[in-house]
């Protein structure tokens, strides 16, 4: 009976009706073939009745065919129109509308089923709008991770240059260099080679890192060699992703034999040179594009300070130093003397003073001109420095006279020291030294010491004045020692 009952349902309109119709019309076909072909005269059979009877066969035949008609084109022709519809909509075009044509049963149902569609529509543009918002706000989060990854960088690089410009001494910024490169910008090995305009050449000022330290300090590279040679000639950065399979690299002429990635920053300041620094890491391309553009800003910082730190270093050798002869000036020595004595007092040891004058140094002036003059005092100053101990100070104290310091050296050691020195300047072959009086160049000293006859730096300095007087008139070229009877004399 289910069975029968789910069949019933299943079929569609069309098969009801004809069904309904087939049910209706087969007494009537029936009544009809028995009417015409039973034999006789239905007329005559049915008497008055007969022809009444065959025109309600007739109209009931008519009227079941207008039924199926009507069906078709007002039931089942719309609904088919809506199914297709659905299919249609079902397959994500929620942009279809049905017709609606009548007010009937079925086009209520279009309207629902419009509206129904209308709903899901605007739904879909919720879901689109609400998609569409996701993206941005992850577009705009990605945004946000780089600006603040910028931030960091731009903090960092700050941080940088207010640490490196906050010295102005040379071994102090390289120290802080170090400091932050290893520190704040996590770098295992680095180097930093210096241009040197003299030399022509880079020299590795510092190393980070490497494992044959000893092995690359103070080496050079000319223009060209290797490649921060080539990074020093073009003054572009090169990056060699894996030092293995590029030639350019030379393994710090065959000194640095680990493989890896390597990276050369040239040191510009306004396009000048200043040196350049480079990076390496283990393995294969370490450095990426964003990582060489932070370098990059970092080593204009850099180059910025060491400029700044050149500068100022010339500056104050201005301030200090003599321009003719690059000896110290009587300004040094002021600085200089008052603490070597108090250094003396402290630690009782002693220091001594030498001042030397050359002889008859007018006499050469006037024979062959001030220009050559200062070439002899250019070479006199020379000769000093090479002899002298890197403690010892020479300053020129006057035209062409000489003041040295010599700390931790006693009487008989400073009058060891002059002597010498005499003996150097009689025997070394100054220009034109025939013209001077004793055919060659000389020169008078006085010696004084603290605190064997000076307690003061006035008093140092007054008596080795003293004893040079004395030694001139002595008859020059040679060392007087400073005494009290001297003195009075
Ligand atoms: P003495 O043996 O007594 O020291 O005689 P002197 O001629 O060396 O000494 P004096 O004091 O008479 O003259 C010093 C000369 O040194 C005078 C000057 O021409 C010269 N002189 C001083 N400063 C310079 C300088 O910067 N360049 C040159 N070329 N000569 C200088
Ligand atoms: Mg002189
Ligand atoms: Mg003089």
């Amino acid at each position: 009976m289910s069975l029968r009952m789910g069949s019933w349902k299943q079929l569609s309109v069309g098969a009801k009706m004809a069904l309904a119709a087939g049910l209706f019309l087969t007494p009537l076909f029936l009544g009809l073939f028995y009417l015409l072909f039973s034999g006789g005269d239905p007329f005559l059979r049915f008497g008055k009745f007969g022809f009444p009877l065959l025109f309600i066969l007739v109209l009931g035949l008519a009227a079941t065919a207008c039924l199926f008609l009507v069906t078709f084109w007002f039931v089942n022709r719309p609904l088919k129109t809506l199914i297709d519809l659905m299919q249609t909509a079902e397959e994500k075009d929620f942009l279809v509308r049905a017709p609606v044509v009548s007010n009937d049963i079925i086009g209520r149902l279009s309207r629902i089923f419009n509206r129904l569609m209308e709903r899901t529509t605007t739904l879909d543009v919720v879901k689109l709008e609400t998609e569409r918002k996701l993206i941005q706000v992850q577009e705009e989060l990605k945004y946000q991770q780089v600006l603040e990854e910028r931030n960091k960088r731009l903090v960092l690089l700050y941080e940088i240059a207010k640490a490196i410009s906050a010295t102005l001494e040379f071994d102090e910024l390289i120290h802080v260099l170090t400091e932050v490169i290893s520190k704040r910008l996590g770098f295992k090995e680095f180097a930093i080679l210096l241009w040197n305009p003299q030399k022509e050449a880079l020299m590795v000022r510092t190393t980070y890192g490497f494992k044959e330290e000893v092995n690359v300090q103070d080496m050079t590279f000319k223009k060209g060699e290797g490649v921060s040679g080539m990074v020093a000639a073009s003054k572009e950065i090169i990056y060699i992703r894996d030092t293995r399979k590029d030639p350019r690299y030379l393994h710090y002429k065959g000194q640095k034999k680990e493989e890896g990635s390597f990276a050369s920053f040239p040191l510009l300041f306004k396009d000048t040179l200043v040196g350049v620094m480079n990076f390496s890491r283990p393995g294969f391309d370490q450095f990426s594009d964003e990582e060489r553009e932070m370098l990059q800003a970092v080593a204009s910082q850099i180059a910025v300070a060491l400029t700044n730190v050149d500068l100022y270093d010339k500056t104050k050798n201005l301030a200090i130093k003599d321009e003719l002869t690059d000896l110290y000036n009587r300004r040094y020595l002021q600085q200089i003397l008052p603490m070597e004595v108090k250094r003396a007092k402290r630690f009782a040891r002693p220091v001594s003073v030498l001042m030397i004058d050359i002889d008859s140094f007018k006499r050469y002036n006037d024979a062959h001109g001030h220009l050559e003059g200062d070439k002899i005092l250019k070479e006199f100053s020379k000769l000093l420095k090479s002899n002298l101990r890197e403690v010892d100070v020479i300053v020129r104290f006057g035209g062409e006279e000489f003041l040295i310091v010599l700390p931790n050296a006693n009487r008989q050691q400073a009058t060891g020291v002059s002597e010498k020195l005499l003996d150097l300047i009689r025997n070394h072959p100054f220009l034109h030294r025939e013209d001077q009086p004793m055919g060659r160049f000389t020169a008078s000293a006085g010696v004084s010491c603290y605190p064997e006859d000076a307690q003061s730096v006035e008093e140092l300095l007054d008596h080795a004045d003293m004893a040079l007087y004395q030694a001139k008139g002595q008859g020059r070229n040679r060392v007087v020692y400073f005494s009290e009877e001297a003195s009075v004399a």
